[in-house]
């Protein structure tokens, strides 16, 4: 199951599942019906899990778009069965456990009771149980790793007592299926490492994914200017320019996803060469010192996020703009904004 909610992490959602289905993804997690119907309409055929579940209202949309949601109350399955049978099918669904993440799904400790209440409801086929575990890239909660595991396994082995014969067992996010074998099930979930994301994804032993990043972000310099030593430059007299600084001007800003706390640290790519970010990024511009980049010219590209063809050995990955901003690389590639023209190659 490619993971593809959140507009594929920032990437385009319909043109990765286009191309995930080509190398034989057959699922698509999303985390709202609305992103199923997205890839529906594009006429995406494989199966969906929208792994956030559904409003009530949205029962009748999910049978008829063939999306399977994820449920964990009990009034889930009763409008999953009540739009099924006014359909005249029977509606898959994939049941979720809560196995120690304290989120969504039915805490393990409650299945019990639980499914002796599921059998009324004869238009819903239970298709899949998962569970989701919450540190799997993290060695010292391995113990809450293996608990989740083993609960997962439990609840399955009471399930079947039941007489439940779910064909997909899932648990594994890209740090499981690279950290815990024993959370393969018979399906995984990877989102990140779809992308190229690992460096603060993976559990730390992992050294070398052998993942490429798929996103570069590429802007123009729209603007040169001199500006003489001792004045400052943007919002809030945050930067001041030490010598004679050429500054340059780019078109994007935090609106963008190129975050205001980069301000002043991150660094660019511009022939070839390092530019440092300085003053305030604002909601649609930023400024560079270009002083050093030797031929520098308006409309020149600049790499925000990626490498540079002119220097191939200078790169700049969502884990270093995570890194900078304190956050994870998902945020940046999901914060790329809507006005950033996605071009597929
Ligand atoms: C987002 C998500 C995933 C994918 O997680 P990654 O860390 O991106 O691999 C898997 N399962 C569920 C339930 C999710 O919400």
């Amino acid at each position: 199951m490619a993971v593809v909610k959140a507009n594929a992490y920032g990437h385009g959602a319909v043109e990765c599942a286009r191309r995930l289905a080509r190398e034989g993804a057959d699922w698509f997690g999303v985390a709202l019906p609305e992103e199923g119907i997205e890839l529906r309409s594009a006429g995406i055929t494989q199966s969906i899990l929208s792994l956030g579940g559904f409003w009530s209202g949205q029962a009748d949309l999910c049978v008829q778009q063939r999306i399977s949601p994820v449920v964990y109350r009990l009034d889930m399955f009763a409008a999953m069965d009540q739009a099924a049978r006014q359909a005249g099918v029977i509606a898959d669904v994939h049941l979720k456990l809560d196995t120690g993440m304290g989120r969504l799904g039915i805490r393990f400790d409650q299945l019990g009771e639980f499914v002796d209440r599921l059998k009324e409801f004869r238009n819903v086929r239970v298709d899949g149980l998962m569970t989701h575990l919450a540190a799997a890239d993290d060695d010292a909660c391995q113990p809450l790793t293996k608990d989740q595991v083993r609960r997962f396994d439990d609840a399955v082995t009471l399930f079947r007592e039941h007489g439940y014969r779910p064909t997909h067992l899932h648990l594994g996010n890209s740090a499981a299926i690279y950290g815990y074998r024993e959370a393969w099930g018979n399906m995984v979930r990877p989102g990140g490492v779809l992308y190229g994301l690992w460096r603060d994804v993976l559990p730390s032993s992992v050294n070398d994914a052998g993942l490429v990043q798929v996103m570069s972000l590429y802007s123009r310099i729209s603007l040169l200017k001199w500006v003489p030593a001792g004045e400052t430059i943007g919002y809030g007299c945050t930067f001041e320019a030490s010598r004679k600084t050429l500054i340059g001007t780019l078109p994007i800003g935090y609106h963008d996803g190129f975050m205001r706390g980069l301000s002043n640290r991150a660094k660019v790519i511009v022939h070839g060469t390092y530019a440092p970010v300085v003053g305030r990024i604002s909601m649609d511009l930023t400024l560079i010192d270009v002083t050093d980049v030797p031929g520098v010219e308006v409309n020149d590209r600049v790499v925000l996020l990626g490498s540079d063809s002119q220097a191939p050995e200078l790169s700049i990955s969502p884990e270093d703009l995570a890194r900078i901003a304190g956050t994870l690389s998902y945020e940046v590639t999901c914060g790329i904004g809507p006005r950033v023209a996605r071009v597929y190659c």
